[in-house]
């Protein structure tokens, strides 16, 4: 009798931050179908082309199915098979060794863009074991816009697309194409058709601009001089909330001196927007209550990046969009396990001042230490040794700023070990490779810690390969060999049901009910202030100088000097095929983008001689590299708009896998870093191009 094919519902994950609730068809323990599931509550039923092929990870010939150690020299490209125990006694033997010799802060933990609950049991094993050292991408994703929003307002506003908006703002994100924390298009493009009206605000002409009212195509890295120009109209013209700025806000008046300063006139010789297009725009988003601004990564792509977020929290404030259904809201999360009790954040109470970055006074509340300074404290020690890395979920070499300076630092530390899904760059440079299961093989809370207010269940679905092992299982067996049972499981999935108990579910009960989520509430504000030192939304920040930190939002020039030598401005977009440096293996989406692309203007290609699919040299004054050539007019003239995290999987490992040939962060530097969060110029450096 043969077996009949069972629809199992779960959510997307690993393909980005994951959020599709998905139908998945399993038959003899092998995924033979994936589909959208037309009730999930925020895609309904959408599936990108990334979901699509996500079942194809699991039975790829490329997959790591065994602990490897290496035997050659580092990057050599010689392993040996070893057993899980073997793999796992050695990392933890060598970690307790550094610690010996160098103290606990000289091991450290790294992770790409968190997919689950591994980035939390991986900061609760950081802090059991006692180093405060979690290496991770906030600077440049999220901790401006998270950190910005409670220094400002008392909490991190999130676009309420589950509430109507009369208008969106589409700052920098670029929704249909990637999806930013889970809000995925759908709820959006259904608001649209009811009648939503949107402005974007992106220097490429994405595909949403065709349904906007207004688009500003702004020169890349400059979105700090544009929202102080939004602020700048809104304050002139009188069309703030004055309620709401009477009441609820602190530094009003000067903020309103502070921007008379930023003229649209002035500043479009900076954001290349014409001032008439930016005083249009201003008006439309602030008399268009309720209004959401949903801001993307790009923001926080640069040094100015504090300056930016600040800025358009300031609009979101002054326009009385703050908290109100269909604005920029806080997220209520349901009554689950809190971040700090779960990763036993009590263990390590000096942690803030002892992470690599504080000596470097960032801002307070960064959870992950910035790259560049991980870099330095192995290649410099300073501001301490730094000799030990486990890394999961993560390619650095490919998606840090300055790749060749973090193949030095990898190649000087003592002990390195990562958990992947293939052989990647990085993991090609490690003392130990572990081989991770991927999504669908095995439980998972999806979107806790995000402050989305809600989680979504990823049960398991099939089986991994027998040594396999899921990330925060093999977390949890670190765990007990580096630290001893206390705070660890005989089951790792215990660690599900210890954030579900507090709201009273087990991990079976959570996934027949497929997501929780908290209550909606807004305008908090009324009951009990905002959570700020003022109980305001600080306009000007009323702690700045304890902090160390500016008081008002300002525009102090380019993050990158302009140069004759490098004319054209460099800027880099996702596609949708990919997340960041993952899956260039996966065949069926590696068709639909063979090369990585980078796009020129037809003007600039009739310039320097360049036809549509021509070998492109770009250059910047860090390094240079080679991409194909796409002619295309939704870019500006003056920028180049290059393809971020390509390396070759099939060139091989004794080129660890063509890692600098058209891979961006060759391009970038950390010579100069935001103050606040350490942020690098990602975006906004001067460039010249040619035909190879
Ligand atoms: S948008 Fe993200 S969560 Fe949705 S199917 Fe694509 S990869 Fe998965």
């Amino acid at each position: 009798m043969q077996n009949e094919v069972t629809w199992v519902r779960t959510h997307c994950a690993r393909m980005d931050h994951g959020g599709c609730a998905l139908l998945v068809g399993v038959k003899d323990n092998t995924i033979v179908g994936v589909k959208g599931d037309p009730d999930g509550y925020l895609n309904r039923g959408y599936l990108c082309p990334k979901g699509l092929a996500s079942p194809d990870r699991l039975t790829h010939p490329d997959r790591l199915r065994h602990p490897l150690k290496r035997i050659g020299t580092r990057g050599e490209g010689k392993w040996k098979r070893i057993s899980w125990p073997d793999a796992i006694k050695e990392i933890a033997d060598r970690f307790n060794d550094i610690k010996e010799q160098y103290g606990a802060r000289a091991v450290t933990f790294g992770q790409g863009m968190p997919k689950g609950m591994e980035h939390f049991v991986l900061i609760r094993l950081g802090n059991v074991f006692g180093t405060p050292n979690i290496i991770g991408l906030q600077d440049v994703c999220h901790a401006p816009r998270e950190i910005t929003g409670v220094h400002t307002c008392g909490f991190y506003p999130v676009a309420d697309f589950h509430q109507p908006s009369k208008l969106v703002i589409l700052w920098a994100s670029n929704i249909t194409s990637t999806n930013e924390e889970g809000e995925i298009n759908t709820l959006l493009t259904n608001q649209i058709k009811k009648g939503t009206e949107l402005i974007v605000i992106d220097p490429r002409k994405i595909d949403l601009a065709q349904k906007a009212q207004y688009w500003l195509q702004l020169r890349p890295g400059t979105d700090n001089a544009l929202a102080l120009s939004f602020l700048h109209v809104i304050i002139e013209e009188k069309l703030y909330d004055r309620e709401f700025v009477e009441n609820w806000t602190h530094g009003f008046d000067a903020l309103a001196e502070h921007v008379k300063q930023y003229t649209p006139e002035r500043m479009s010789d900076v954001t290349w927007v014409e001032p008439a297009l930016v005083r249009k725009a201003a008006r439309l988003y602030a008399t268009s209550p309720p209004a959401a601004i949903q801001w993307g990564n790009p923001i926080e792509h640069t040094i100015n990046t504090f300056h930016a977020t600040r800025a358009l929290i300031c609009l979101m404030a002054i326009t009385g969009n703050l908290d109100v259904p269909g604005g920029n809201i806080q997220a209520n999360e349901p009554d689950i396990l809190g971040l700090a009790s779960f990763a036993r954040g009590e263990l390590l109470p000096s942690k803030r001042k002892e992470m690599i970055h504080a000596y470097s006074h960032t801002i307070p509340r960064l959870m992950t230490v910035p790259p560049a300074y991980f870099k330095k404290a192995v290649l410099e020690h300073d501001p301490y040794p730094v000799k030990g890395a486990y890394i999961q979920c993560a390619n650095p070499i490919l998606s840090y700023a300055d790749s060749r300076r973090t193949y030095d630092a990898l190649m000087n530390l003592e002990f390195l070990a990562v958990a992947d899904i293939v052989m990647t760059p990085t993991a090609a440079l490690a003392d130990i490779v572990l081989p991770a299961a991927t999504q669908f093989e095995f439980n998972d809370i999806g979107h806790y810690g995000l402050g989305h207010g809600y989680i979504l269940a990823r049960p398991k679905v099939v089986d991994p390969p027998e040594e396999c092992w899921p990330d925060i299982k093999i977390l949890n067996e670190l765990g007990k060999a580096m630290t001893g049972e206390q705070h660890w499981y005989d089951d790792y999935n215990q660690l599900l049901e210890e954030v579900l108990q507090p709201a009273g579910l087990t991990f079976k009960e959570f996934t027949e009910q497929g997501y929780l989520k908290g209550p909606d509430k807004f305008k908090k504000y009324l009951q009990k202030g905002f959570r700020t030192p003022t109980g305001k939304v600080e306009l000007a920040l009323s702690q700045a100088e304890k902090f160390g930190l500016p008081p008002l939002p300002t525009f102090d020039g380019l993050p990158e000097d302009d140069g004759s030598d490098y004319p054209l401005v460099l800027t880099s977009s996702k596609s949708q095929y990919y997340l960041h440096s993952s899956y260039r293996w996966v065949q069926r989406l590696r068709e639909k983008r063979p090369h990585p692309k980078a796009e020129l203007h037809p003007l600039t290609a009739e310039k320097y001689g360049i036809k549509e699919g021509d070998e492109l040299i770009i250059e910047t004054r860090f390094g240079k590299i080679s991409q194909v050539a796409h002619i295309t007019d939704i870019v500006d003239p003056r920028v180049v708009n290059a393809s971020h995290g390509w390396w070759f999987p099939e060139a091989g490992p004794e080129s660890l896998f063509g890692w600098q040939k058209s891979n961006l962060n060759i391009l970038t530097s950390t010579d100069k870093l935001g103050k606040e969060f350490g942020t690098p110029n990602l975006k906004a450096i001067g460039c010249k191009i040619w035909r190879k």
